[in-house]
């Protein structure tokens, strides 16, 4: 058999993916997995199956070593013992994101940046589809990239979430346009400095020529550094401040979201016309709507899109209202920071809960957006006597030790018409769950039921 020889790591969905995809394309495979997880069986059986080879529960360095090219899954962490065993130090290495990019036959937007990249990757690809175009959202929201490659019909545009770990195994990536939301110290705990996180992410240039487009935070310093020495043509997005002269880009103005792309401003809609709550997400709508407007879609369509994107779900996601009572689902709000923005952008009173398990951050630094604004936090789970401790006092805080059930029947009960009852609850969720997935879904069917009864009651 002829081709190369490809070492895979890691067999979740995107190693299963770039091993079919590098076996179709003629190269031989070695796929390695350090567990035996049911997903990695099965990708085993699926790899042999297409003539490949793999080793479950340990990676043998030395069949590794023999491979010409390693094409890592973002599921290895980068401290993988695996990835700084010297005698694989002497094999190229690639990320999946580039090995897929390497075998797509559709053009590329590719979104990074510390928060906000799914968002604006989901709705950059929606309104593409509300335009007519075959787009598809896909990297670190769910769908390799690799797979995509796979599809027999390429579609007409691929965006694709791109987060720092997979731009720092690039080499020929190059997206026709990219995005940068914003860039604030994190992953800190993963990288020796901050100098390092943007050098990964600022790979998203490497590649850039005149046909390049970038849509870039106009506000953050950091975003505009980044991108200073790439090629190409430059459109930014602003939430506070209209485009400096000669400048092409996006804005709000009067609460009117519009995008300059030529000498005239061309009005999108009003930013209470999107089902987005907050801020950010105008930043995000703005980002989106540039994106999809340089891939080719016309206005029209942008507008409706943004019109009908309902946000990804356990993100500010609107569960609905009832008796004049919104209930809000930011399951996803794991820590301090994310509760912050979601208390930013649910502008009513708020009965808030937080709880589940303590991550170590101090719950005191929210009781500036929280004082006047509360009605009552309630505290659940198994942190909930370091909130009742932090915030008692400054504000109402009712404990519950009960169910979860307990606690949205709790929260309806204080919550008034005009109110939101919030789920943003600054802790992981493995006290009661099995994810914040579970924990959003639990709160919706709890927010509907509870809702239910009140009608018929
Ligand atoms: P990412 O994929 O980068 O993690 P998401 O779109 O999933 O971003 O949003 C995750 C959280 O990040 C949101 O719930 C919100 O708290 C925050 N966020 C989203 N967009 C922005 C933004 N543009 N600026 C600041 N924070 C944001």
């Amino acid at each position: 058999m002829s081709g190369r020889r490809i070492g895979i790591l890691g067999l979740a969905r995107s190693g299963r993916a770039a091993a079919l995809l590098a076996l179709s394309a003629g190269e031989r495979v070695f796929a390695s997995d350090a567990g035996a997880s049911s997903a990695a069986v099965e990708a085993a059986e699926a790899i042999e199956m297409a003539g490949g080879e793999v080793e479950l529960g340990g990676h043998t360095a030395e069949r590794l070593a023999e491979c010409e090219l390693l094409v890592v899954s973002p599921g290895i962490p980068p401290t993988a013992p695996v990835l700084s065993d010297p005698r694989l130090a002497g094999v190229p290495r690639i990320s999946e994101l580039e090995f897929g990019f390497c075998h797509l036959r559709s053009p590329v937007i590719a979104v990074t940046g510390t928060n906000g990249k799914s968002t604006t990757t989901a709705l950059a690809a929606h309104l593409l589809r509300a335009a007519g175009v075959h787009a598809v959202a896909a990297g670190n929201i769910g769908l390799a990239l690799s797979e995509v490659a796979l599809y027999e019909k390429a579609p007409d545009w691929v965006v694709v979430e791109a987060s720092s770990f997979q731009l720092a195994g690039t080499e020929s990536f190059a997206p026709r346009i990219g995005v940068v939301t914003n860039l604030s110290p994190d992953h800190l705990d993963r990288y020796a400095s901050v100098e390092a996180y943007y050098a990964d992410k600022a790979r998203l240039f490497k590649n850039s020529t005149d046909e390049s487009a970038w849509v870039l935070n106009g506000q953050d310093a950091a975003v505009l550094s980044l991108a200073d020495a790439a090629l190409g043509r430059r459109y930014l997005f602003r939430t506070r401040s209209r485009p400096a002269r000669g400048e092409l880009g996006a804005f709000i103005a009067n609460g009117v979201l519009a995008m300059r792309l030529g000498s005239w401003d061309l009005p999108l809609l009003r930013a209470d016309e999107l089902r987005l709550l907050g801020e950010h997400n105008v930043a995000n709508a703005l980002a989106a709507s540039l994106a999809a407007a340089l891939a080719g879609a016309p206005v029209v369509a942008i507008r409706d899109g943004l019109r009908s994107f309902r946000g990804l779900e356990h993100r500010l996601e609107i569960v609905g209202e009832w008796d004049g009572v919104l209930w809000v689902n930011d399951s996803k709000a794991t820590n301090v920071a994310s509760t912050l923005v979601a208390l930013r952008s649910v502008q009513r009173p708020l009965v808030l809960l937080l709880g589940g398990r303590h991550k170590g951050e101090p719950y005191t630094s929210m009781l500036p957006e929280l004082r006047d604004r509360v009605r009552a936090v309630i505290a659940y789970g198994e942190a909930a006597p370091l909130i009742e401790r932090d915030l008692n006092g400054a504000v109402r805080v009712e404990r519950i030790d009960g169910s979860f059930e307990d606690v949205v029947e709790h929260a309806s009960s204080l919550a008034h018409p005009g109110d939101a009852v919030l789920l943003s609850p600054a802790c992981s969720s493995f006290d009661m769950f099995t994810g914040y997935e579970e924990r959003g879904r639990r709160f919706k069917e709890l927010a509907r039921q509870v809702a239910e009864v009140r009608h018929g009651g």
